[in-house]
């Protein structure tokens, strides 16, 4: 065997790997084998990659790709090492970009590689097909590269999350992907440098634009939609390097990413196609002047009687519980409950926190038991008939505008129904909105109380008052 049937023989092995990765990373048991199926896959991916270009490049370019391969590995794993949980999607939005600026880097050496010269080397019919790809490879990656940044601005609060609403929005987007189609008929008839830098301005822009105006609840979709946009991007690059395996993954990566984001917007009641044309239709609301009366405040001495009294007790944690890092305490206090003999639950959203599974992770972390950990669907019909809801931390996704206010900016998302509840209690440091951006009426409810402060130290308050 050649090493050139090595190298493909070693792809397809990668890409059955990667397959399994997906597989097992669908379900909390078989998790950790997904991860190890991946690296697998990515070890002989890589081993391979490098086998075959080790043939074609000189010692010197062997050189700077190991040199580039330890310094890209180096920073990886500093900064997987210090990514705190709540860091996570935004580190993603970031990885995101990079594969965007390497797919507008591929098409741009495509470019010169081929139709800078003539199309020189390149059989003449496959030529106009190299032209097309060229383009969708550097329009996909622009529109990446530039999303994710923003993405990553917005998730890490560096830019407000509120959605950008310029007049005609909708106009802009449709009218870059008909500037894109005129532009990519151009050039497959006449490809010019001209022509590749008008689309790739036109792209880097409605990447910008597409995800600036998406608002800050539908980030969780927009991260999820980069993936797959990134996914696209890989696989068009790897159509223009004739790589089998940068296909098949970019193509998994892209599907899987597309499949999820779709899943996500039907469990936040929000329309797939308006999310990935950037809040297509969206209508902006004004700020928020109702007056919803006084809130009331309880301290942690008060929470612990109730809790006392509670035969059941249903807690919801949410960002907050990530920032304070309350696990811990939280899972001591559930234990402290159960020994008293009063029933403890988790009611978990699905987008609670700042990535899909965030609670499920802190809390498994800290210990509490899997069958006391329950998804929004298994949980909701609970909440009335139980004593005590202790809200730590989470705010969007408790918010009962969602349900009943047709005009809030949230309308529609499902949300965990704690006000049903007999009390509920929301630890929180101020009266701030939550991610949204949006007032909680269940702050000013008749059976709801405030107790003030970081939650990680008003849970330990509790657990010495009891
Ligand atoms: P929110 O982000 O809506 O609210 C978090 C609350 O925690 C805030 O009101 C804040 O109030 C409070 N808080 C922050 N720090 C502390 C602390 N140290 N101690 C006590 N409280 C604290 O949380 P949810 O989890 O309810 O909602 C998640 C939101 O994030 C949704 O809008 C969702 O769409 C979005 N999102 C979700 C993603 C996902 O995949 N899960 C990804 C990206 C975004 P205060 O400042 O007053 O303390």
């Amino acid at each position: 065997m050649n090493a050139a049937n090595a190298a493909q023989a070693a792809y397809i092995v990668a890409a059955l790997l990667f397959i399994l990765a997906l597989a097992g990373l669908s379900k909390h048991e078989t998790s950790r084998s997904g991860i190890v199926f991946g690296i697998s896959g990515m070890v002989i991916a890589l081993a391979a990659t490098i086998g075959l270009a080790t043939r074609s490049i000189t010692a010197g370019g062997v050189a700077l790709l190991v040199i580039a391969m330890v310094i890209g590995a180096v920073i990886g794993l500093w900064r997987a090492r210090v990514v705190e949980m709540t860091g996570m999607p935004e580190l993603i939005a970031m990885l995101h970009s990079f594969v965007g600026l390497a797919a507008v880097l591929v098409g741009w050496d495509g470019y010169y590689e081929v139709e800078a010269k003539g199309g020189a080397g390149f059989p003449g019919s496959l030529l106009r097909i190299h032209h097309a790809e060229v383009f969708i490879g550097v329009f996909i990656g622009a529109v990446t590269f530039t999303g994710s940044v923003v993405a990553f601005l917005k998730l890490s609060a560096r830019i407000k999350s509120a959605p950008l609403t310029l007049p005609g929005k909708n106009v802009i987007n449709l009218g870059s992907l008909v500037v894109f189609a005129g532009l990519t008929v151009a050039f497959v008839i006449h490809p010019n440098l001209g022509l590749l830098i008008a689309m790739t301005l036109v792209a880097l822009l409605l990447g910008v634009h597409l995800v600036a105006s998406i608002g800050g609840g539908d980030m969780p979709v927009v991260v999820s939609m980069l993936n797959s946009y990134s996914g696209w991007a890989a696989a068009a690059s790897g159509f223009l390097l004739d790589n089998n395996l940068l296909i098949v993954t970019g193509a998994l990566v892209g599907s899987s990413g597309a499949y999820l984001s779709y899943i996500m917007c039907q469990a936040m009641n929000r329309s797939f196609i308006s999310v990935i044309a950037g809040g297509f239709g969206i209508v902006a609301s004004g700020a928020d002047d109702t007056d919803y009366g006084d809130y009331r405040e309880i301290n942690a001495q008060d929470t612990a009687d109730l809790l006392k009294d509670a035969s059941s007790v249903i807690i919801t944690p949410g960002y907050g519980m990530a920032v304070a890092q309350a696990q811990y305490p939280v899972a001591d206090l559930t234990r402290k409950l159960r020994e008293r003999g009063v029933e403890v639950r988790f009611g978990i959203h699905p987008v609670a926190g700042r990535l899909p599974g965030h609670m499920n992770v802190l809390l498994a972390e800290a210990k509490v038991p899997y069958d006391i950990v329950l998804e929004m669907d298994e949980i909701n019909d609970d909440f009335e008939g139980t004593s005590v809801v202790l809200v730590i931390g989470a705010n969007d996704t408790v918010n009962p505008a969602a349900a009943e206010d047709p005009s809030s900016p949230i309308a529609g998302m499902p949300v965990l129904r704690v006000w049903e509840a007999k009390s509920v209690i929301v630890f929180k440091r101020s009266m701030a909105a939550g991610y949204a951006g949006v007032q909680n009426p269940l702050f000013f409810r008749e059976n709801a109380q405030m107790l003030f402060g970081d939650a990680k130290e008003r849970v330990e308050d509790i657990i010495r008052a009891l």
